[in-house]
């Protein structure tokens, strides 16, 4: 039988990352077996649908890259199919209509008693005895079915081979089989997965924020497209969340998608949940940045230097490379290659008072000087040959390598001061140096911060 297998999201919030890994154990199985990965909305809920949760949930799952092949199917336009079956469930006499006073009449399913077990593909067997469980509502007063019937309708409608889903529905399970059961149809098998665990053990349900180890505050959002605002990659997601309850078997762990398909297993998911490491995040999403060609990754990092308020155009495939291995997420860049990034002069008050003396205006002069000899291409090298010497003739790197670095990019921190310059270009550097040797001078020699 072609595995086919469905993600059921009810677009009530967020696409949670519980839930994008749902979504993606689904996926990877699906691709495994060569079958088929549905789409469903569940949104019978119609106090608790929003169309922007909707849009949220398709968006979350585009960008992580998680395709489905049909669908999506809606439950709320699938009513005539729910009544169908409705009528089928009353015909095995397992159903009974049940006035609900003021409302309207309800259709509810009684339960059987005892232990309903089953083979679970992640628990192995287990069960719970519902003797003691309410009888089943179905159709609700309002025409609509509930979570249970309309779940057990369309996984048989639509033929479906596994549900994958969270053990926050292992109390729906025994109640589901039974219905199945009664409306003679064979339950699909199930495969139950751990909830995602916060650092401190507790239930990743809503936003985490508390002091890690050393103090440190440690913040996990749970919602999926605040990872790519946090300016992590698609892919490092992905693959970060796919081992939150998965092993390859092996040591791997950077893997890609197909790498991921060719050793999926239902068997080798974890029966207990994994917690959410977001240092390992951080360094896995480092070793994605890292491994971009330096233009694919000036690229993904353009939208975050618009979103800081500089200029993107600047943002050139050199100026990227030159910060792809210093940093974890995109939006850590905009801050680090801000003096390339942008005209307007922004500058450290410190590191000028520090810095910018009096002493060292000849040589932000002398060096603006000899940049002006440089020819094209404006290189590390070529700025190094030309301003070295000058360098040395006051007291070397060491005595005047910060003056020039907080002349040319207003703070203490950059990369190597020559391939600073290069980033920078020759006119932008001459100028700032300029600029900064006058403000010196202009102040009568009480340091260039003090304007
Ligand atoms: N709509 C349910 C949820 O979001 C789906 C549960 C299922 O997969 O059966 O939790």
């Amino acid at each position: 039988m072609p595995v086919r297998v469905r993600f059921a999201p009810s677009p009530t919030g967020d696409l949670h990352v519980g839930g994008a890994r749902t979504a993606l154990y689904n996926f990877l199985l699906a691709r495994r077996e060569g079958g088929v990965h549905i789409l469903r909305i569940e949104d019978t809920d119609q106090a608790r649908n929003t169309a922007t949760a909707l849009a949220g949930i398709s968006e979350s799952l585009r960008w992580l890259g998680i395709a489905w092949d049909e669908g999506p199917y809606y439950q709320s336009r699938r009513l005539p199919l729910y009544r169908e079956w409705a009528a089928r469930l009353e015909k095995t006499g397992r159903g009974y209509w049940r006035e609900d006073p003021g409302k309207g009449r309800a259709l509810v399913f009684r339960l059987p008693g005892g232990r309903i077990e089953w083979e679970d593909a992640v628990h192995g067997r287990i069960g719970r005895d519902i003797s003691g469980d309410p009888d089943l509502v179905c159709v609700k007063s309002d025409g609509f079915p509930t979570y249970n019937f309309a779940c057990v309708v369309d996984d048989s409608d639509l033929r479906i081979t596994h549900v994958i889903r969270g053990d926050d529905h292992l109390s729906n399970t025994p109640k589901q089989i039974a219905l199945y059961e009664a409306l003679g149809e064979k339950p699909p098998t199930f495969a139950h997965l751990p909830l995602i665990l916060n650092p401190d053990g507790s239930k990743m349900s809503k936003d985490y924020k508390k002091k890690g180890q050393g103090g440190k505050v440690v913040e996990i959002p749970t919602g999926v497209l605040r990872y790519r605002a946090l300016g992590y990659l698609p892919e490092a997601l992905r693959n970060f969340v796919a081992l939150l309850g998965w092993s390859p078997g092996d040591e791997r762990e950077v893997m890609t998608l197909d790498e991921m398909v060719a050793a999926y297993s239902l068997g080798r998911v974890k029966s207990v949940g994994g917690r959410f490491d977001i240092e390992k995040l951080d360094w896995m999403n480092g070793v994605y940045l890292r491994a971009l060609p330096r233009e694919a990754f000036a690229e993904r990092a353009r939208p975050f230097v618009a979103e800081a308020g500089l200029d993107p155009a600047l943002l050139t495939a050199e100026v990227a490379g030159a910060f792809q291995e210093k940093i974890r997420t995109l939006a850590e860049l905009p801050e680090k290659a801000r003096f390339c990034l942008s005209d307007a002069a922004s500058e450290d008050p410190a590191a000028a008072a520090r810095h910018l003396t009096p002493a060292a205006a000849s040589a932000l002069r002398e060096v603006a000087a000899a940049l002006g000899g440089v020819g094209t291409p404006f290189t590390a090298e070529a700025v190094g040959a030309a301003v070295g010497p000058v360098a040395e003739r006051h007291g070397g790197l060491k005595a005047v390598g910060q003056a020039i670095r907080v002349a040319v990019t207003g703070s203490a921190a950059s990369p190597e001061i020559f391939l600073t310059i290069a980033l920078v270009g020759r006119e932008r550097a001459i100028a700032r140096l300029r600029a900064a040797a006058e403000r010196i001078e202009r102040n009568g020699g009480t340091g260039g911060a003090r304007a």
